[in-house]
């Protein structure tokens, strides 16, 4: 079969493979939707996972399934399903402590283009079928719902870290996808007041859309001083980041309230510390949190947020602002989210 593959550090091309076996629990299945992520970026252009050789690339896909192991219960050729980026061991350890994305090591249930051959390819294979496929719900769009693979529940999860509560001044640090997700989930768990960073314009447009009350731009001066500004010196109640580097986290703990909880969903692709500032972390006893994750998976979270898209509460289409066809222009909505272009947001390729 073909796919894209990362070759090296820094290069990718296409590539033959065998089709992957499909162990008992397992589907094998062809892509009809594939989003590249800014993940993928990280992890070839700047090797912030290491070396990989010839490891197919992608883990966002809506895909139809062709193959299925003999005890798996609820899914057959030719069903339509949401596959989630993360894709756990759900009997192992790690799952039954609550950390299923890490099942089998830290990061491990980030399998896809990590650990094992991604989905941009003509087939791929996902482990634990029952327990990581949701089926695609009746009258929804595969590149809406490819969304859902990562960049809602990433989003979504930097919320859940961050705890956002009723009435929560709220600060979202990026506003990519994730960081739009991250809105969008902010003000539906009812966050007040809720700034929005980043300076791409339709972004901007987007985060207003998906619920920012204020829009901070980080190319016109400090955060810090802007959001203390806004809130007449008193700081916010949460932060969720989901852009910046590792000088974020400075700012991040500098901007926030005792009290207050940062949770962190951005991939930190370079740098080998993150900065607390003594002062302003309360020298150590000012309460407040820092948690950084990666996004849970799994069947009921897809299943979960699809009935989010059925019933409309939320509206993926405005984070696609590229569509393409067929497999062969994954390469190029791939080296889009390399490049990010003003007007870009996210590429989805849909394949017949
Ligand atoms: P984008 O690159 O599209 O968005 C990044 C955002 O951060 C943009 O709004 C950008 O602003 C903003 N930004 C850049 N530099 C700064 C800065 N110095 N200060 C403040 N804001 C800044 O990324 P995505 O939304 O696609 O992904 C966000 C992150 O999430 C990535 O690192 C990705 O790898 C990671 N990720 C993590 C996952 C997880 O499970 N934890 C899963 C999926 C992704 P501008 O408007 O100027 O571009
Ligand atoms: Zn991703």
């Amino acid at each position: 079969m073909r796919a894209l593959a990362m070759l090296g550090i820094g290069k990718t091309g296409w590539i033959e493979k065998d089709v992957p076996a499909c162990g008992p629990m397992d589907a094998i299945c062809r892509p009809i939707a594939l989003a590249p992520c800014t993940s993928d970026i990280h992890t070839v252009w700047e090797g912030a996972i290491g070396e990989r050789k010839d490891m197919i690339l992608g883990h966002e896909a809506v895909g139809e399934v062709v193959e299925v192991g003999e005890l798996v219960k609820d899914f057959k050729p030719g069903d339509r399903v949401i596959v989630p980026a993360i894709t756990p061991d759900w009997n192992s350890l790690e799952a039954q402590a609550g950390y299923q994305m890490h099942s089998g090591g830290m990061l491990a249930g980030w399998k896809f283009s990590n650990f094992k051959d991604g989905v941009f390819a003509e087939r791929f294979h996902v482990n634990d079928a029952d327990g990581n496929l949701a089926h695609l719900p009746e009258g929804i769009d595969p590149a809406e719902a490819c969304m859902l693979s990562d960049m809602v529940p990433t989003g979504f999860h930097g919320v859940e870290l961050a705890n956002v509560q009723f009435g929560d001044k709220v600060v979202v640090i990026g506003i990519g996808p994730v960081g739009l997700m991250a809105v969008a989930g902010a003000a539906l768990r009812g966050a007040s007041y809720l700034y929005a960073v980043g300076s791409r314009p339709n972004c901007v447009m987007a985060a207003k859309e998906y619920g920012a009350t204020d829009v901070i731009n980080y190319r016109e001066g400090d955060i810090v001083d802007q959001i203390m500004e806004k809130t007449h010196g008193e700081g916010v109640d949460r932060v969720v980041i989901a852009g910046g580097d590792v000088n974020t986290f400075t700012q991040a703990v500098k901007m926030l309230k005792p009290g207050g909880v940062i949770g962190n969903v951005n991939y930190l692709g370079k740098g080998d510390f993150i900065q607390i500032p003594r002062v302003e972390w309360g020298c150590g006893m000012g309460h407040k949190m820092i948690a950084g994750g990666l996004m849970p998976g799994g069947r009921l979270r897809m299943e979960k947020l699809a009935s989010l898209l059925v019933t409309r509460r939320l509206d993926t289409s405005k984070l696609i602002t590229h569509r393409f066809e067929g497999l062969d222009a994954v390469e190029k909505a791939l080296l889009l989210m390399k490049d990010k272009p003003r007007d870009l947001i996210k590429p989805v390729v849909i394949i017949k």
